[in-house]
C-alpha cells in the first residue's frame, strides 16, 4: 500500500525523524491561513502517490500567503503529469504547505528490503533530488548501501558510515545518526516495504531535513497497523482494485486486452503467460481463490466485464476445492446482471465439471468452450482480435 507524502512525514516525526513544518490543506483559502501561520516563505506541494512532481509542476515556492493561495489554486485544478503518474496524469485533492528553506546541498536516503541478501537495507547518495534509478544506472559507485543485522538493528558504527559517506561532519554526526534511526525505527515498526528521503537536505543553517518523504507498506501486514491502513487514500487507488478488495479477491490490474478469472495463482500466472504465449496481453491478475462462492465469484466477472480495456475474457478454472458449478453460476450470474459484450472464453476442469458445463450450456449466453489451456487462450486471442 502507498501513501502520500505528508502521511510518511508524520510517520516519520513520530519516530525522530526532523522534517519541515507544514499542514495538508484541501483548499486555496486554507493554504493562505496555513501560510500565513508559517509566515515567510512556503513551499506548495501536490500530494499525489507519484514521485517527479517536482518537475511536472506540482512544488511551487510561494513568498507570500497570497501567492500560495494562487499556487494551491492552481495545483488543485491539476491533473498532475509525472513520468509515474501515466499519460492521464493524477488529479489532485490536496497539497501540502510547507515552510521553506535554504538549500545547501541535496542528498539522497533510501530503504528497501532487499530479497537478495534477506536484509533490510540503506541506500545513501550525494546524488539527491534526482531520479536514484538514474544514479543507479550511470553511476552505480555513487550509492553507498549499509545492510542491517535483523538481530542488531542499525548500529551507530553503521550511521557513521553512511554520514561520512555523504560528506557529513561535526554536528551533523550526531544529527545523522538521530535521523537514520529513526528512518529505520519507522521503517521496521510499520512494516514498511519501502522508505525513502529525496532529497534529503543540509540547510544554509547546516541542519539536516527530511524533504521529501515516500512510504510503501507490506498488505500483508497491514491487519497488524491499523493507523497505516487509516492513511489509504481511495482516489489515488484503482476502483477495481477496491472493489475486489471489498472482495477479498487477489486483483490486480494490467495493460492488455484479454480479462482473467482463474483459481490458485500459480495457474493464474501460466494463464497469462500462455496469453502473451499467443501474441496478447492480459488485462488484469485474478484469482478468485478456493472459497468462491457464487456471490464472490459474480463481483470477480463484474469487476472484469466493466474494464474497457477488455476485448475478451477466458475464464480458466481447474476446480479443485473450488466447484466449477459454483464458477458457472458466477459467471451466468453476472452476465445476465450486466449483458455480455464481449466474447467469452471458458475452460472448466475438474471437481463438478459436468454440472459446470450445464449450468453454462442452459444459460443461453453464446460461450467459446475450450477443452484445454492452450486452446482457451488460442480460442481467447483469436476472440480478441475480432
Ligand atoms: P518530487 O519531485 O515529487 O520528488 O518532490 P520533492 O518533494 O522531492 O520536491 C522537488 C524539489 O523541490 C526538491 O528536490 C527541491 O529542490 C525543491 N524543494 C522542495 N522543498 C523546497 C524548499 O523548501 N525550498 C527550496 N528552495 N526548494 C524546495
Ligand atoms: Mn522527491
Amino acid at each position: 500500500m502507498k501513501i502520500h507524502e505528508y502521511q510518511a512525514k508524520e510517520i516519520l516525526r513520530r519516530f525522530g525523524v526532523t522534517v519541515p513544518e507544514g499542514k495538508v490543506v484541501f483548499n486555496p483559502e486554507d493554504a493562505r491561513t496555513v501560510a500565513k501561520g508559517l509566515g515567510g516563505t512556503v513551499v506548495v506541494k501536490a500530494q499525489i502517490h507519484a514521485g517527479g512532481r517536482g518537475k511536472g509542476g506540482g512544488v511551487k515556492l510561494a513568498h507570500t500567503p497570497e501567492e500560495a493561495k494562487q499556487h494551491a489554486q492552481h495545483i488543485l485544478a491539476m491533473r498532475l503529469k509525472t513520468h509515474q503518474t501515466g499519460p492521464d496524469g493524477q488529479l489532485v485533492h490536496k497539497v501540502l504547505i510547507e515552510k521553506g528553506c535554504q538549500i545547501a546541498r541535496e542528498l539522497y536516503l533510501g530503504m528497501v528490503l532487499d530479497r537478495e541478501s534477506s536484509r533490510v537495507t540503506l541506500m545513501a547518495s550525494t546524488e539527491g533530488g534526482v531520479e536514484i534509478e538514474q544514479v543507479a544506472a550511470s553511476h552505480p559507485e555513487k550509492i553507498l548501501k549499509v545492510r542491517v543485522d535483523p538481530a542488531l538493528g542499525l548500529m551507530p558504527y553503521q550511521c557513521r558510515e553512511i554520514a561520512f559517506g555523504l560528506g557529513l561532519d561535526g554536528k551533523n554526526l550526531g544529527s545523522a545518526t538521530k535521523l537514520l534511526t529513526g528512518l529505520y525505527g519507522a521503517f521496521v515498526g510499520t512494516d514498511a516495504s519501502l522508505a525513502e528521503i529525496n532529497p534529503l537536505v543540509v540547510t544554509a543553517d547546516g541542519e539536516l531535513l527530511a524533504l521529501d518523504a515516500k512510504m510503501n507498506f507490506d498488505d500483508n501486514a497491514l491487519f497488524r497497523h491499523k493507523e497505516i491502513e487509516a492513511y489509504r487514500d481511495l482516489d489515488e487507488e484503482d476502483p477495481k482494485e477496491t472493489e475486489a478488495r471489498k472482495w477479498d479477491l487477489s486483483y490486480v490490474a494490467l495493460d492488455g486486452h484479454i480479462g482473467c478469472m482463474v483459481n490458485g495463482a500459480g495457474l493464474a500466472m501460466a494463464t497469462m503467460d500462455i496469453i502473451k504465449h499467443f501474441g496478447a496481453m492480459p488485462a488484469n491478475f485474478l484469482d478468485v481463490g478456493g472459497t468462491a462462492t457464487t456471490e464472490r465469484v459474480t463481483a470477480a466477472f463484474k469487476i472484469i466485464m466493466v474494464d474497457p480495456n477488455v476485448r475478451a475474457i477466458l475464464v480458466n478454472i481447474f476446480g479443485g476445492i473450488v466447484k466449477c458449478d459454483v464458477i458457472a453460476g458466477g459467471v451466468v450470474s453476472a452476465a445476465k446482471q450486466l449483458g455480455l459484450k464481449v466474447p467469452l472464453v471458458v475452460r472448466l476442469a475438474g471437481t463438478n465439471v459436468d454440472a459446470g458445463n450445464q449450468i453454462l450450456n442452459q444459460s443461453g449466453l453464446h460461450i467459446i468452450a475450450a477443452d484445454s489451456l492452450r486452446d482457451a487462450a488460442e480460442k481467447a486471442v483469436a476472440a480478441a482480435r475480432g
